[in-house]
């Protein structure tokens, strides 16, 4: 069957223990964040057995994979619930992501009802405008959950770049770990974690600049494609080879480069600009939007382009192939953190784990 997903563990667990190893000699724990893979089990067991101290997904149902696969090490929902989600959340999590006091009375009421307990970290908006409480909403959190004996606050966390852009420093860092102690003032316990974001947060850890009171980083692609889209960096220190794309060639064909007759808009509502580069030799491959993101691909071989994609079609330039491709051969590409995403999420895709 093809497209096929690559996945190759033992590449992986060298960028978790890079960056694992990293984190601990400055005295944070680092969170698996699994969701670039939907939580595939091959992928978990390597965080886990690495170092990760937690493995958080922002989806219940790969929680659910991650209980099915056998791992049963603590696993965050790396999401604020849906308050239609909760009950399957307390069956799945030991702790989840949390913003509005309405929600924490849900969680506590549900919790109630089973005599149990659960845990949040509290997200706190530094300014990228995605989730999070505002600073000086901490005082009205903490008196919420102080209200609610059943759920028990684990600590406080913020997200960069990931809605606004916005990235880490030392000075909204510094509104995170103030907005903790706030936070901490009006409760009867010590928060445990200061999660410091993702990521994009390495390269302040990297630089010594990371505020002293972080203790924890949620990191996701940084292990799994040793990038950081964030900052637009490839991280020096880690690998991008954990994953590689393969798709099978259905086409091969010389074309013009120019489309021929009058243009409208193409499938999915643009319309196109072509160079005119002459006729050029051309290869169709059997994947399409449906199942990635084509700007998030590049092609292993130097001499392929990609020109762009439909639905299920992906068409590419190969007229600078030293051998020019035949029809049932197939091309490979490394991918970034969106068609990762995409390549996990799709049932048309399969994905094959490597021993090496
Ligand atoms: C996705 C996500 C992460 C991990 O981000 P990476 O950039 O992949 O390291 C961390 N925290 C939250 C809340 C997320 O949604």
């Amino acid at each position: 069957m093809n497209p096929v997903l690559h996945i190759f563990p033992e590449r992986l667990r060298e960028n978790v223990h890079a960056v694992v190893e990293r984190c601990r000699n400055n005295g944070i724990s680092v969170m698996g964040v699994t969701k670039g893979t939907c939580a595939h089990p091959a992928v978990a067991r390597v965080m886990a057995d690495s170092g990760c101290t937690w493995l958080a997904d922002s989806r219940v149902q790969n929680l659910e994979r991650l209980h099915a696969a056998g791992l049963d090490c603590s696993v965050l929902l790396l999401r604020i619930p849906m308050p239609s989600e909760i009950p399957t959340m307390l069956d799945q999590a030991s702790a989840a992501l949390v913003s509005m006091p309405e929600t924490i009375s849900m969680i506590e009421k549900e919790c109630a009802e089973r005599q149990r307990a659960f845990q949040i970290i509290v997200m706190v908006d530094i300014g990228d405008l995605r989730e999070g409480i505002w600073p000086d909403e901490a005082e009205q959190i903490a008196e919420r959950i102080a209200a609610s004996p059943h759920v028990h606050c684990l600590g406080v966390g913020a997200n960069f770049g990931c809605f606004g852009g916005v990235l880490p420093t030392e000075a909204n860092m510094i509104t995170l770990v103030d907005t903790a102690l706030e936070i901490e003032r009006h409760l009867p316990y010590k928060l445990e974690i200061l999660s410091g974001g993702a990521t994009s947060s390495l390269q302040l850890l990297e630089e010594g600049k990371l505020h002293p009171r972080i203790n924890q980083l949620r990191i996701g692609e940084a292990m799994l494609l040793g990038s950081d889209v964030t900052r637009m960096r490839t991280i020096p220190y880690l690998r991008s080879d954990a994953f590689l794309l393969e798709a099978e060639i259905v086409e091969v064909r010389r074309k013009p480069s120019i489309p021929i007759g009058e243009i409208g808009a193409d499938a999915f509502g643009h319309v196109p600009h072509f160079e005119d580069r002459g006729k050029r030799l051309r290869a169709i491959v059997g994947i399409g939007r449906q199942d990635v993101v084509p700007e998030d691909l590049t092609p292993v071989d130097d001499g392929v382009s990609i020109l762009g994609a439909s639905s299920d079609h992906l068409t590419l330039d190969v007229e600078d192939m030293g051998v020019a491709p035949q029809v049932g051969d197939t091309l490979d590409f490394t991918i970034d953190y969106g068609a990762l995403l995409a390549l996990s999420t799709s049932s048309y895709v399969k994905k094959t784990v490597h021993s090496d």
